[in-house]
């Protein structure tokens, strides 16, 4: 028998129809004689809606706050109520002690007026308690003998409240413990994703989107035969499919490909997923529950040879630019250095650098943090910041050797001021950095350039006619 963990997205279980789908296909894979274990995110919208909660609390807006939690409050129990029909009374306690519990730190946030990382993890993880007990149940109600496991005993983390670091090995022995003897027994462990703990027992969370690094984690400690990514849409497309309607489903690609990807910004998989994937040499799929039957998307350790250069286009809005201007004195020994400090103590990633005689640009994603940074480095020279921007990222491992790519890829956008430009040196990105209201327009041009011939051994393309 081979484990298969399945995580399910916010979309995947927004409501009991929702829910009702997800039990049809985790039944599925148990008849066909898998072993399921499920992740799931907490209903779509409610992780947005608690951050919303917490934001008006910390402002004074109690009311605000209580009402944002009684809506949800409603949503959760008439969603379990249509699952569960007459047996809900005991879920029905469960939610209500829950929002209690909730109400509460939310009257308390409103009178101390300040919101920790801790206390805004604790806040969120309510979404994932809530989905996860109340998708096991209705699990339970047809037929599956499902077992609801709090994450927050298995996935231990460090403590850095909001981008906590799983550790490994304490999740492998927690799996062994906690999931491995479910699954012995034919059951299936349904536990929340994005959620986990600390040593001491507090609450972290991995990151927004962190239910896909869940499920890796999770397949990777229990050694799972796949991991399947269960989402809203049909697979890993040629781009996002909201920016582009023509994107077609690429049907295989590379752990390195797909990493790129989401780390340069493609929302459907975590960055963090591909790692503990990689690591066991476990295939990820990438599917879709509102369309079950559809192949989706295998992220495998050798992709095949593609004929198109590129696989896939990402974008990552929100960015800035920061140029550092110090003549003569930038080629100096360990200048470079004194700026990569100030960055590294604001605990601010760089995505992009690029330097010339007078000036480094370098490009992040924090901007709460850029005041702080700009006036640390305005220490060591001149330094200008500017907001709104976009990093467009063109993967594919065929662009290796290919020559007059770049000349295509700017051919395409020449209508754009392009502002950094850089190719990894994995070989298989390009990107460059655009202002964010050019965007969309860039990549509907790049996608006409690139996908206008693709590969039928790897993309959709009977899906385009
Ligand atoms: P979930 O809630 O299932 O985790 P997400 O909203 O996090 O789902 O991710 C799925 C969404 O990612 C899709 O609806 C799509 O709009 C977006 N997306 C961005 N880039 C891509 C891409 N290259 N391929 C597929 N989806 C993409
Ligand atoms: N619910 C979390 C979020 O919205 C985690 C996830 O869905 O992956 O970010
Ligand atoms: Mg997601």
């Amino acid at each position: 028998m081979s484990v298969v963990v399945m995580k399910f997205g916010g979309t995947s279980v927004e409501d009991p129809a929702a829910i009702e789908r997800t039990a049809g296909i985790v039944a599925g894979r148990a008849a066909a004689g898998k072993q399921p274990v499920v992740v799931v995110s907490a209903m779509s919208k409610v992780t947005d809606q608690l951050l919303r909660a917490a934001d008006e609390a910390a402002r004074g807006n109690r009311e605000a706050a209580i009402g944002i939690s009684g809506g949800l409050r409603e949503r959760h129990k008439t969603a379990a109520a249509a699952l569960l029909r007459k047996k809900d009374g005991e879920v029905q306690q469960f939610i209500e002690e829950h929002f209690n519990q909730l109400d509460e730190i939310l009257r308390g946030l409103a009178a101390i007026l300040e919101l920790t990382p801790r206390i805004s993890d604790l806040i969120v993880s309510f979404g994932e308690r809530l989905s996860s007990r109340i998708i096991a149940e209705a699990f339970v109600a047809r037929g599956l003998d499902a077992a609801h496991v709090d994450a927050r005993e298995v996935i231990l983390t460090d403590s850095q409240y909001q981008k906590a670091t799983p550790i490994d090995a304490q999740i492998e022995k927690r799996a062994e413990e906690k999931l491995r003897p479910l699954v012995n027994a034919g059951r299936v462990p349904v536990m929340g994703g994005f959620i986990g703990a600390n040593e001491a027992g507090i609450t972290t969370t991995l990151g927004r989107g962190g239910s896909d690094f869940t499920g890796a984690l999770v397949g990777g400690a229990l050694n799972a035969e796949t991991i399947e990514i269960w989402t809203d849409v049909n697979g890993i497309m040629t781009t996002d499919p909201r920016i582009c309607p023509d994107a077609l489903r690429v049907k295989v690609i590379s752990f390195e490909e797909a990493a790129e990807l989401a780390y340069f910004g493609a929302k459907v998989l975590h960055p963090a997923t591909i790692l503990p994937a990689v690591r066991k040499n476990i295939p990820v799929a990438v599917l879709n529950s509102r369309n079950p039957s559809n192949e989706g998307t295998r992220i495998v350790s050798l992709a095949p040879h593609c004929k198109s250069p590129f696989k896939s286009i990402a974008v990552k809005k929100r960015l800035s630019i920061i140029d550092v201007v110090a003549s003569r004195m930038l080629m100096t020994h360990g200048y470079l250095k004194e700026i990569f400090t100030i960055f590294d103590k604001h605990q601010c990633a760089v995505d992009m650098v690029s330097t010339s005689e007078v000036s480094v640009s370098l490009t992040v994603d924090s901007n709460e943090k850029l005041p702080l940074i700009a006036a640390d480095l305005s220490e060591l020279a001149d330094v200008k910041y500017e907001g709104r921007k976009a990093l467009v990222c063109l993967v594919g491992e065929d662009i290796r050797g290919q020559n007059g790519i770049a000349a295509q890829v700017f051919n395409a956008i020449r209508h754009v001021n392009v502002r950094m430009i850089s190719q990894g040196a994995s070989e298989i990105n390009m990107s460059f950095m655009i202002d964010e209201d050019d965007a969309e327009e860039a990549i509907r041009s790049l996608h006409a350039t690139f996908f206008n011939e693709p590969d039928p051994a790897i993309f959709d393309v009977a899906a385009r006619k």
